[in-house]
């Protein structure tokens, strides 16, 4: 991986390498640079997960011309695929090292050890909802029970934004969660469930599963189940797999199949 990663900057393919480094007893993510080859061998593999596809298009809007390579897991390569095809960075500018590690159903490989069954005390079993359920076991549940543990689960909200700002497919300069018209401000926690429908409803067509929202969300909430399942909605009604390719159209609520892919950066 090193010596990968020393040749795409020596030979002038990337200009910057984003992947991840110890520091103050953490693994970060870190610009690796050609000046400076012999940090390259501090670049470590592990279970650390950013969206660095979106710290790339953050660089690319400031710094244009540079050419940016990343680690990329499967869920790092869905989500450039989604910020491509939305027009978030060009076709080929950020190149990628691939990591297999991915447990999505959207996944090419299937040996992920960062997203391990999660346990839980008694309080969320009885009330709540199991992260680790599938849409399927859910839908299963009784409605009026399965509304009741939702918003359990939706009123321990602290309106933090933890879900958005880290989910790597989130790139709107203005955010819905923060308009006034669609969500109340000064209060906690947020209007239920309107926030978490707002935002799920943007996930729609985007989500690529990769869970950093629900692995960020400070009090447990089940995200990636609920994105999860507005995905399978997509999949059924539109049959649209989301990032799981450069060539498909973005995908839109006003859904039309002939809609080509963008091909300008940075256009929203
Ligand atoms: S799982 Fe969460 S963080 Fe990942 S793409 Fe979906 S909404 Fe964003
Ligand atoms: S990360 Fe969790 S607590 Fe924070 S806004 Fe999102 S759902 Fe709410």
């Amino acid at each position: 991986m090193h010596e990968k990663v020393l040749n795409l900057l020596e030979t002038g393919k990337v200009d910057i390498f984003l992947g991840y480094k110890m520091m103050a007893g953490h693994p970060l993510p870190h610009a690796f640079g050609r000046h400076n080859p012999v940090e390259v061998q501090e670049m470590i593999l592990g279970p650390a997960r950013y969206p660095l596809e979106k710290l790339a298009v953050e660089i690319l809007a400031a710094r244009p011309d540079l050419k940016i390579g990343i680690l990329a897991r499967d869920c790092n390569r869905r989500a450039l695929n989604v910020l491509t095809v939305h027009q978030q960075v060009a076709p080929g500018q950020v190149q990628v090292l691939e990591v297999s590690c991915c447990p999505s159903p959207l996944q090419r490989h299937a040996d992920c050890s960062s997203l391990e069954a999660k346990e839980f005390g008694a309080g969320k079993k009885e009330i709540g909802i199991d992260n680790n359920l599938t849409p399927d076991r859910l839908e299963a549940m009784e409605p009026t029970e399965r509304f009741s543990r939702w918003m359990y689960e939706f009123q321990k909200c602290l309106k933090c934004y933890g879900c958005r700002d880290i989910c790597p497919v989130c790139f709107c300069r203005e955010c819905s969660l923060e308009h006034e018209d669609l969500i109340g401000t000064g209060d906690l926690p947020p209007e239920v469930p309107i926030f978490h429908l707002v935002r799920a409803v943007h996930m729609a067509g985007r989500c690529i599963d990769c869970g950093l929202c629900e692995d960020a969300c400070p009090v447990d909430i089940p995200l990636r189940l609920l994105y999860r399942k507005v995905n399978e909605l997509v999949a059924d009604l539109f049959d649209y797999k989301t990032g799981l390719s450069l060539e498909q159209p973005p995908f839109s609520l006003l859904f039309d199949k002939t809609a080509q892919p963008a091909a300008a950066p940075h256009g929203a």
